[in-house]
């Protein structure tokens, strides 16, 4: 399952300065789309409407052909996980992160999730495992080693779809690297939005759609944008 659609999406935070003017796109489950544009062109509320942060003025969401509107936040909360640019930690172990969003999460629950997810071999990379602390009394992580906490805290719900919003923003070019490699391998598994500024960190998304001022002017794959410019 998880599959995404935005049909003639139209939202102001603001009701009188409308920001997106009608945006319509379909992920079908499994596929990942990116959406790039420049700052301010309204990648980010297309991630805060997936997850009902606010409620539209115009047109549907859907996943699985459900309406978001008719959805509890709760069961929202399940299917959809986000990786943001920066997402803040417990001044707490890794084990603890990762597990808060499993209320009462042991550390063989956590181990077994992980597993599932994939991700147990990048937990076990950091110096600590599980019991390093993330806070600084404790030993500091780089921001390499918290972008995975963030990404393992956000798969151990094991979600059908996935955001990631320019989830290696923040990261130095070779930890960036490092981190994309992890990022390409979990979302080939899920269905995938990536919010990225560049054309050029989206070459394998099945298909890219470019926002200016929130409507859509292009979209297709890596190669025929590339052959548009
Ligand atoms: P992007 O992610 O492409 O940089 P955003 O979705 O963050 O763009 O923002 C799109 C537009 O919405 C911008 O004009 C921005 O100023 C405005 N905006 C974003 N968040 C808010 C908010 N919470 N309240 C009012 N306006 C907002
Ligand atoms: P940009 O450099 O364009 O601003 P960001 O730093 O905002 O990019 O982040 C976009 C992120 O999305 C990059 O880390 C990139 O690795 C990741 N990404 C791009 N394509 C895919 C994909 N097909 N699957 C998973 N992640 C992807």
């Amino acid at each position: 399952g998880g599959a995404v659609r935005f049909d003639s999406v139209r939202f102001g935070y603001d009701p009188e300065r409308e920001i997106l003017h009608g945006v319509s796109f379909a992920v079908p489950a499994g596929k990942t789309l990116a959406i790039v544009g420049p700052s301010g062109a309204g990648k980010s509320t297309i991630a805060r409407i997936l997850f009902r942060f606010y409620d539209i003025q115009g047109g549907t969401v859907s996943i699985d052909g459900q309406d978001i509107a008719a959805v509890t936040q709760a069961s929202l909360r399940a299917a959809i996980g986000i990786v943001p640019q920066d997402m803040v930690l417990f001044n707490d172990t890794v084990g603890y992160n990762i597990g808060y969003g499993r209320e009462g999460a042991r550390q063989e629950e956590i181990e077994a999730a992980a597993k599932a997810a994939s991700i147990h071999d990048f937990i076990l990379s950091l110096p600590q495992g599980y019991d390093t602390r993330v806070g600084e009394r404790g030993l500091k992580l780089s921001g390499g080693e918290k972008q995975r906490v963030a990404i393992a805290r956000t798969l151990l719900k094991d979600p059908p779809v996935l955001v990631l919003d320019e989830a290696t923003s923040a990261l130095d070019s070779r930890t960036e690297t490092e981190i994309q490699t992890v990022l390409r391998d979990i979302s080939r598994k899920r269905t995938t939005l990536v919010v990225a500024h560049r054309l050029s960190t989206v070459v394998d998304a099945d298909e890219i759609i470019v926002l200016d001022a929130g409507r859509i002017v292009e979209r297709g794959r890596h190669a025929d944008l590339v052959r548009a410019d």
